[in-house]
């Protein structure tokens, strides 16, 4: 629409983001694709009095279709595509020696918190975008190429549980001359309003699937939802690669749960990889005051803001208390158990997508589109998480 010309970013706009998604839904010169993350399909339901963690997958998509969006995508195939990418910079780490622990960088509120506290520990991130973001850079630049869309046309959706992935798409890194790769972020909540003012009955739908190919995802994918999935997805992917472990599944345990810091070690490939999980920013500042004085250390670490992960994202549905989210979480994990694939490179839409866009994963062309770099940024005000008391513990 006509504020999107104006003002690419949104920044300087007050104009609420679902009437901005409205505005270009209406808009018959464009094409409004949308992706959704992970943990919205075990929580928007309860907007409508389903239970918390019950799937609402295929009611979520019919919902989309019916409001008005193009094409009905889903995050679970960026997840996917971020763990391969991932876990090959990891390898590469281990092999040349590189800056360990690996941290995660796929919850914004995590990025920023480092790039304010601990500037000396940025080479440690990934420099994988998040999933979010390869999606934009995916949907802005090669599927509409291969669609024939001009990008300019395209207005990029997405909806997540969270309120810090709309600040990590107006990062200037993610924002070309003409557009955001992501034009309009939305929360789980402000999703179910748009279903609520279009007047549909989200009960009464019939389920319908994403569309292809970037609808389609892998158990792996579904688990990013949870606090220790992107861990769990790296380990699906490092067991075969250093093991060779067969088709089967790989379910690893110790990485799950709602504790504030888990720990895990990994007997693989003739070494064992020392892996942490954190959730929560006071119990990250607790684990790196203790990895920087020497008293640990880690090959990996995944830092997730929110308690539970992104299920428990500060744009979830009201309450969105511990019983809440330990019932997400129990949903997510039984998504995980129905699907068909559960390791990333068996998602063969993405290893596809991956050699014809990029002429494979891990390379000079993935590292212009998919990864990114941080910044030391200024702390305007604020310090960094109390760490007086003990680590947040909240056994399952
Ligand atoms: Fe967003 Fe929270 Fe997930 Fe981080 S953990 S990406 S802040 S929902």
């Amino acid at each position: 629409g006509q504020c999107a010309a104006v003002c690419p970013t949104g920044a300087l706009t007050v104009k609420p983001d679902v009437d901005r998604v409205w505005e270009a839904i209406y808009d018959p010169d464009k094409v409004v694709v949308v992706q959704v993350a992970p943990a919205v399909r075990v929580a928007i339901g309860e907007e409508f009095g389903l239970h918390p963690g019950e799937k609402a997958t295929g009611q979520m998509v019919a919902a989309l279709r019916r409001i008005g969006f193009d094409r009905v995508f889903d995050t679970l195939f960026t997840a996917d595509m971020t763990t391969i990418e991932e876990s090959l910079e990891l390898l590469g780490r281990l092999d040349n020696g590189g800056r360990l622990p690996l941290f995660t960088s796929c919850c914004p509120a995590w990025v920023k918190y480092a790039e304010q506290f601990h500037a000396g520990l940025l080479e440690n991130l990934s420099t994988c975008r998040s999933p979010q973001q390869m999606f934009g850079s995916l949907i802005k630049k090669h599927y509409a190429r291969e669609t024939g869309l001009e990008s300019g046309k395209m207005v990029c959706v997405s909806v997540m549980p969270c309120t810090a992935k709309k600040f990590e798409a107006i990062r200037p890194e993610f924002v070309t001359a003409e557009s955001p790769d992501v034009d309009i972020v939305l929360t789980t909540v402000e999703l179910a309003k748009m279903i609520k003012e279009a007047g549909i009955v989200f009960n009464e739908l019939e389920p319908q699937t994403f569309d292809n190919p970037l609808g389609m995802g892998s158990g792996a994918a579904v688990i990013y939802g949870a606090s220790g999935g992107v861990m769990e997805s790296v380990v699906r992917f490092v067991s075969f690669h250093l093991d060779g472990a067969g088709q089967g599944r790989v379910d690893f345990y110790p990485a799950r749960g709602m504790q504030g810091i888990k720990e895990a070690e990994l007997a693989i490939g003739g070494q064992t990889l020392k892996l942490a999980v954190v959730n929560g920013l006071g119990n990250a500042e607790k684990l790196i005051r203790r990895l920087e004085a020497g008293e640990i250390f880690y090959h990996a670490v995944e830092i997730m803001a929110c308690p539970g992960g992104c299920l428990g994202g500060g744009g979830q549905p009201v309450p969105n208390d511990t019983t809440v989210r330990r019932e997400r979480m129990k949903g997510i994990y039984s998504l995980d158990r129905a699907e068909q694939l559960h390791r990333p490179q068996d998602n063969v839409f993405v290893t596809r997508a991956l050699e014809r866009w990029f002429g494979g994963p891990a390379n000079r062309n993935t590292h212009r589109d998919l990864h990114t770099h941080y910044y030391p940024r200024r702390r305007i005000s604020g310090k960094p998480v109390d760490v007086s008391g003990e680590p947040e513990q909240q056994p399952l």
